[in-house]
C-alpha cells in the first residue's frame, strides 16, 4: 500500500539526499519520496544508523506530507485533564509504580462524587476533554464507570470522555461475564467518546514475560481497538520503550499496529512512551533510552505508520525541550495541558504538572510550528495567533545541545 497522498508540491528536504547518501539511506529516502510503503527492514536501518539529522528530515517530510495542504506546519494541542479514579491494581506489572508496595500503600479509589468534583475543576478551567484511566480494581466495576460516564455527561455535557484502555476493558469483561463488545457498547450508551492508547506496553511476548505482563496480549488489544472502530469509537495507541525491548521488538510491535489500522482504520495517533523507573525494581537489568533513541521512535513511527494521521511528542514524558525537539522529528501533537498527572510523576517525572494554554502555544511557536488547539477527535478549535518562530540553529546544533 502507498502513503496515500499524492506526490505534492513539497520540496524535498534539503540536504537530506547527499546526508542519506552518505548514511546509506538513499533508498529509504526514495521510498519516503515517492510515497512508498517501507518495510520491517527499512525501520530496523532507521533505528541502526547513526546518521539522526536524515532521519530526522525524512519523518518531517513524511509528516508535512501527511498534514495535507496549508497545515504543513500546524502542531496539534488539547485542553484537558487526566482523571485517575483509582490508583490500586490487581496486576502486578513490573515496570509500573502502581504495582509497588508504597504505592498500594497510598491506594485510594474515588466515589463517583469524587470523579465529578475533579471533572469540575477541569470544567471550571474550560476543559474539553478528560482523559481518564486507572488500575485494575474489583471495586470498580462496569456500574460504577457507567456512573462515571452518565455523571460527567449529566453535569459537563461539553467535555468529550475518553476512557479506559484496551487492558481496562479486557478487566470489566472478564470481571463481568462479558464480550468486549457488550462492554464498549454500555460504555458507550453511558458516554463514552473515544478510548487512549495506554496498555499495549510491548507486543513481544519474551519481554513481557521478562517484566511480569500477564494483561492483554498484543492480539488482545488489537482485537479490543478494532471492535472499539467498528462501534464508531476513534483510539490511539502506544509503545512503552525501556524495558528491556531491542529494535526489533519496537518496530514489531508498529507493524502490528499498522496492520490493524489497515483493517480498522480508526487510531488517530501514535504515542511513544518512555519507562520511568523510580518504585520499580528493573533500572538493573534495562537499558534506559537515550534522547537519541526517544527522537527514533518519533521519527520511525511518523515514517513506519504511514496510516496514522498522528505522532505525538508526550511533553509529560519526553520533558519540554525535547517534546520540542521531536516536532522536527515527525511529531504532530503536544498532547494536553493535562491538569493533573499521576501516572507517569508516581514513577518519578519531573516534568511539570501542567501546562497553560498559554505556555504550550508559545512553546509550540518557539518550536518553529503553529500552534493549534484541537477537540479529541482532530476538529480544529483555533489556530493560535503567535507566529511560529523562525529557527535558524542547525539541527546538527539543536541536536548536540540536548544529547
Ligand atoms: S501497568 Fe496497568 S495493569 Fe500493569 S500494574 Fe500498572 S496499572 Fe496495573
Amino acid at each position: 500500500m502507498s502513503m496515500g497522498a499524492p506526490m505534492s508540491s513539497l520540496s524535498k528536504p534539503a540536504g537530506v539526499s547527499e546526508l542519506a547518501v552518505d548514511s546509506g539511506l538513499q533508498d529509504i529516502a526514495e521510498k519516503v519520496y515517492t510515497g512508498q510503503r517501507l518495510t520491517r527492514e527499512d525501520a530496523i536501518r532507521l533505528y541502526q544508523t547513526n546518521d539522526l539529522p536524515t532521519v530526522g528530515a525524512l519523518a518531517e517530510y513524511a509528516r508535512r506530507r501527511s498534514a495535507g495542504a496549508g497545515k504543513e506546519r500546524y502542531v496539534y494541542y488539547i485542553h484537558n485533564m487526566h482523571l485517575n479514579p483509582t490508583n490500586f491494581c490487581v496486576e502486578t506489572c513490573r515496570f509500573c509504580s502502581y504495582a509497588n508496595p508504597a504505592e498500594r500503600g497510598r491506594a485510594y479509589t474515588w466515589s463517583v462524587d469524587q470523579v465529578l468534583a475533579e471533572a469540575g475543576r477541569g470544567a471550571a478551567l474550560g476543559i474539553n476533554e478528560i482523559h481518564m484511566v486507572g488500575g485494575l480494581n474489583p471495586a470498580c466495576d462496569l456500574a460504577y464507570y457507567e456512573d462515571i460516564l452518565r455523571a460527567v455527561r449529566a453535569k459537563y455535557p461539553q467535555i468529550h470522555m475518553k476512557a479506559f484502555t484496551a487492558v481496562e476493558i479486557e478487566y470489566l469483561a472478564n470481571l463481568e461475564g462479558l464480550t468486549y463488545e457488550e462492554v464498549l457498547k454500555r460504555l458507550v450508551d453511558a458516554g463514552l467518546g473515544s478510548m487512549p492508547g495506554g496498555g499495549a506496553e510491548i507486543f513481544d511476548e519474551e519481554v513481557r514475560s521478562r517484566m511480569a505482563v500477564k494483561k492483554t496480549p498484543g492480539p488482545v488489544y488489537l482485537e479490543i481497538h478494532g471492535i472499539a472502530h467498528s462501534l464508531g469509537l476513534k483510539s490511539n495507541a502506544t509503545m512503552l520503550t525501556g524495558i528491556g525491548e531491542s529494535i526489533e521488538n519496537k518496530v514489531d510491535h508498529m507493524l502490528m499496529l499498522r496492520g490493524q489500522q489497515d483493517l480498522s482504520g480508526g487510531f488517530q495517533c501514535f504515542i511513544p512512551l518512555k519507562c520511568y523507573y523510580e518504585g520499580t525494581d528493573i533500572e538493573a537489568e534495562v537499558q534506559e533510552p537515550t534522547a537519541a533513541d526517544l527522537l527514533k521512535d518519533v521519527a520511525v513511527s511518523r515514517l513506519l505508520l504511514d496510516n496514522f494521521p498522528h505522532i505525538k511528542a508526550y511533553w509529560i514524558q519526553l520533558g519540554v525541550e525535547l517534546a520540542q525537539l521531536a516536532l522536527s522529528f515527525g511529531a504532530d501533537d503536544m498532547d494536553g495541558t493535562i491538569g493533573e498527572e499521576k501516572i507517569t510523576h508516581a514513577a518519578g517525572a519531573k516534568t511539570p504538572l501542567q501546562l497553560a494554554k498559554e505556555r504550550m502555544e508559545e512553546l509550540i511557536a518557539n518550536s518553529g510550528y503553529q500552534a493549534v488547539e484541537r477537540d479529541t477527535i482532530y476538529n480544529i478549535k483555533a489556530v493560535a495567533q503567535s507566529e511560529p518562530r523562525l529557527i535558524e540553529t542547525p539541527m546538527s546544533e539543536r541536536l548536540s545541545a540536548i544529547l
